[in-house]
C-alpha cells in the first residue's frame, strides 16, 4: 500500500469545503501532528486523538489549504495497492 501523493505519482486536488475553491497541498498530517512540527492544532497533541483513519492502512492524512478562507483542513488520500 502507499500513498500517491507522498510518492508523488498524484497531485492531490482538494475543493475547499466552505468557499469550493481549490487548495493547496500542505504536506501530510502526520507531520503537522508530530512532536517537532511548528504547528500543532490542539485536538492532535498526541498520536491517540489523532482521527481514525490517519492511522489506517487503507488511507493517508494530507493536510490543504485555501488561501481563500485562509484555514486548512484534513483530506483521507486512499492508497494504491
Ligand atoms: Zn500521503
Ligand atoms: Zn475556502
Amino acid at each position: 500500500m502507499l500513498c500517491p501523493i507522498c510518492n508523488g505519482l498524484e497531485q492531490l486536488t482538494a475543493i475547499c469545503p466552505v468557499c469550493s475553491l481549490q487548495t493547496d497541498d500542505y504536506g501530510r498530517l502526520e507531520d503537522f501532528a508530530g512532536p517537532y512540527a511548528p504547528y500543532q492544532p490542539d485536538t492532535y497533541t498526541n498520536n491517540e486523538t489523532l482521527p481514525s483513519w490517519s492511522q489506517s492502512e487503507q488511507s493517508c492524512g494530507h493536510i490543504v489549504y485555501c488561501s481563500n478562507c485562509v484555514k486548512s483542513f484534513e483530506v483521507s488520500v486512499s492508497k494504491w495497492h
